[in-house]
């Protein structure tokens, strides 16, 4: 299917690896140039030339923190104003709210709340100017169904679900659209670290697990980065553009509800 994308221009944060790195992949695919994004600059660079040379696309590769005001700046100026912004980086540690400062919870904030917003405020009128804008947020499928360890994920992230929930209704009739890809269990390193952590805590293998984590997902596997980035490009194409304002699950069929 071809999206109507080729030669535009999208801005993708946290994507040397995993879920972010699968969007740009994806978006390149489809003709888009590229600026990508994330802190550690080797990995950054490798990926760069890779989906550069793969898809005959312009990849320009700004290592900054994404969460910080000097480091979306650096991202902004990298390149030409964007058609599409997929909204990306690291999510909280778990933990026990008891134990969470004020500091913890500003951090949480900032990350996955804020830098989202200040990434959008900063792109969004030229995209309605130019009549054409797609903005992905990239969250988590705790934000329908809160993981209890994450409380600080949770509450960011559903900040940010509300936030989007109401913009993107002001901005659609500029042909301007702005969703969340909600990831249930997909295998990428921040998956590795956390049943890794699981394991040592039952005193088990981090295969073990894995194992016992597949098992409870209708699709007994763990989410595939390609399939995800494959959605996030879908939703940046220029027939989705009545997809507005959504909180789309890829999980495997994980969520139990009806809606
Ligand atoms: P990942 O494999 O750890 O990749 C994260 C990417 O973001 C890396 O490129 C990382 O590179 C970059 N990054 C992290 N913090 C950043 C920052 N402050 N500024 C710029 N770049 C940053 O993680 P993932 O699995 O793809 O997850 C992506 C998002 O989806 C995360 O928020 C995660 O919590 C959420 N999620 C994932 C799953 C899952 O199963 N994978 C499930 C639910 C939610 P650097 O470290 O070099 O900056």
């Amino acid at each position: 299917m071809d999206l109507h994308i080729g030669g535009r221009h999208a801005i993708v944060c946290g994507a040397s690896k995993g879920l972010g790195r699968a969007c740009a992949e994806a978006l390149a695919a489809e003709g888009v140039h590229l600026v990508i994004n994330a802190r550690g600059r080797d990995a950054l660079e490798q990926v760069a030339a890779q989906i550069s040379m793969r898809h005959s696309v312009t990849v320009t590769a700004v290592a900054a923190d994404i969460t910080t005001a000097e480091g979306r700046e650096a991202v902004l100026s990298a390149g030409r104003a964007p058609d599409i912004l997929v909204n990306n980086a690291g999510g909280p540690p778990p933990g026990d709210f008891r134990d969470w400062s004020d500091d913890d919870w500003h951090q949480a904030l900032q990350n996955n709340m804020v830098a989202p917003i200040q990434m959008i405020k900063a792109v969004v009128d030229g995209m309605i100017e130019r009549r054409f804008g797609r903005i992905v947020n990239i969250t988590s499928g705790a934000v329908k169904a809160p993981i209890p360890a994450l409380g600080l994920s949770n509450g960011a992230r559903t900040g940010l679900t509300g936030f989007v929930a109401g913009l993107a209704r002001q901005v659609a009739e500029h042909n301007v659209t702005i969703n969340n890809l909600l990831p249930g269990p997909f295998e990428t390193d921040r998956l590795n670290n956390t049943l890794a952590g699981e394991a040592k805590m039952l005193g088990i293998t981090p295969e073990e697990a894995a194992n016992r984590r597949r098992q409870t997902n209708p699709g007994k596997r763990f989410g595939n980065p390609t399939e995800f980035g494959q959605a996030c490009a879908f939703l940046c194409g220029s027939n989705a553009g009545y997809i507005v304002g959504q909180n789309i699950l890829l999980d495997g069929g994980a969520y139990p509800g009806t809606l």
